[in-house]
């Protein structure tokens, strides 16, 4: 978040009601703002998306979410059920030399790791992931742990990620080895624990009953299908903007023309979800946990799957079928979102194959396409934080916040929400 409230003024709009307006709007309603919500389109929700098929439910975007005290408290204000995850289904594995394992590493190359985090003496600080990750873990470290871990949250490559932006608590001091990061220290407050859980009837009912429980609050002040225009943005009241960096692109080009051509500049990763539904039958090994990361080494586009009927109840409608989530694209294969959904289903069918032997058609095939999916939190993102915030933000009242602006999961963004109105 960049910005903050002006506590002198009770009046607060709030522009776009994907999670980041919801929550915002949740909170600062909570503290006793007087708040307008205003979205462009029919649905709140934004990115996240559930699909029913005949089969059972799909998540298109976002699968799960951390549950914190901040959500359970949430979600027990607006009626939504958390669905923990189900026992035994926390093992999480990554795809090496044709199986998936628990821990990939050899045992000579864990000793390297332990070397370069207790033992080697960063001769200069890094600032991408991937340079980070070889000076503080070795090329085993980086090819296994931390290159299918970050494409796994980013869906872009670690080398294109500031270790500042996108993971501030590995920052390591100057000078200092690898070791101190268990020093047990930085909080940026995204750090509360929780489990992985996620809804009953899909993440989509707890957005929507966000929604509800707002428009109830709100009466009028709650206006779905009004885009907010750059004419609108001088205005008397608060002003905390949710929407995308390219959409605040077009709201500031009057107000903030350097601003705003720093956010038309920010890069997003194109993501591709595809769900698919197989009877067990079809499957030489059933998936049991929560999913498995594909390292670049690997050469494969797929870069995660996710094991959605292992890990929640519900997910399909009959215990004799899987489903599987499978993110593709990226930074990986940045043009494949513009391929057919039969070339997208046949090199997914074919990772498939390869990690669980899935033979045969699927039962129902479901792809979600994000051309614009997650922020790519590079050096050049910190930039236009750094701009926003001695310009526009500057300035009390006026906020920018979203998954470009600091946070990506639900998780970090409800929990920056939970303090807007401080
Ligand atoms: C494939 C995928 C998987 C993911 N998985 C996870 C996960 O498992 N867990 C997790 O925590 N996160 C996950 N995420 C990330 C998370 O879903 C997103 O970061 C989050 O939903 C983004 O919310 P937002 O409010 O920032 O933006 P958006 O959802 O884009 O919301 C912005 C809203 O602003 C509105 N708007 C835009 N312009 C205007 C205007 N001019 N006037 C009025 N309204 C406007 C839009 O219509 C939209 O509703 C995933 C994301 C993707 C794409």
């Amino acid at each position: 978040m960049i910005g903050a409230i002006d506590q002198s003024c009770r009046q607060v709009t709030v522009v776009g009601a994907g999670a980041s307006g919801l929550f915002a709007a949740y909170y600062l309603d909570r503290a006793g703002y007087e708040v307008t919500l205003i979205e462009e389109h029919q649905r709140v929700g934004g990115l996240i998306s559930t699909v029913a098929t005949p089969f059972g439910l799909i998540e298109g975007a976002a699968n799960s979410m951390i549950a914190t005290p901040q959500l359970r408290e949430l979600a027990e204000a607006i009626g939504a059920r958390l669905l923990p995850l189900n026992e035994g289904s926390r093992s999480k594995y990554i795809y090496r030399d044709g199986r998936l394992r628990k821990f990939p590493l050899s045992f000579i190359e864990l000793i390297k790791l332990l070397y370069h985090i207790v033992i080697k003496k960063p001769v200069s600080q890094p600032k991408d992931m991937e340079a980070w990750a070889t000076t503080y873990l070795g090329q085993a470290g980086f090819d296994y742990l931390i290159d299918p871990m970050v494409t796994g949250i980013y869906g872009t490559a670690a080398s294109n990620l500031s270790v500042s932006a996108a993971f501030p608590r590995l920052q390591v001091e100057p000078g200092k080895r690898g070791l101190s990061l268990f020093g047990g220290k930085k909080s940026n407050g995204s750090n509360a624990r929780g489990t992985i859980v996620s809804v009953d009837g899909g993440l989509d009912v707890f957005f929507q009953r966000l929604g509800m429980h707002l428009e109830k609050r709100l009466g009028e002040r709650f206006k779905l299908n009004t885009k907010f225009t750059h004419n609108d943005l001088s205005r008397d009241s608060n002003l905390v903007l949710c929407v995308p960096a390219h959409a605040a692109a077009k709201l500031m080009v009057d107000q903030e023309p350097s601003l705003s051509d720093a956010l038309k500049r920010v890069e997003y990763t194109p993501m591709i979800s595809v769900g698919v539904f197989a009877s067990k039958q079809q499957l030489n090994t059933v998936p049991n946990g929560l999913g498995v990361l594909i390292p670049s080494k690997a050469g494969l586009e797929t870069l995660g799957v996710l094991f959605s009927s292992s890990s929640f109840e519900g997910k399909t409608y009959s215990s004799e079928q899987v489903l599987l989530t499978v993110l593709i694209g990226g930074s990986r294969n940045p043009k494949l979102i513009e391929q057919s959904d039969r070339v997208i289903a046949d090199i997914v069918l074919k990772d498939l194959e390869r990690f669980f032997g899935l033979s045969g058609e699927p039962l129902h095939i479901e792809i979600s396409r994000w051309p614009k999916a997650i922020p790519v939190y590079s050096s050049q993102l910190e930039e236009v934080w750094q701009l926003a915030g001695s310009s526009w933000c500057a300035k009390p009242g006026q906020v920018l916040f979203g998954n470009y602006t600091g946070q990506v999961s639900l998780r970090g963004m409800l929990n920056l929400a939970s303090s807007i109105a401080e």
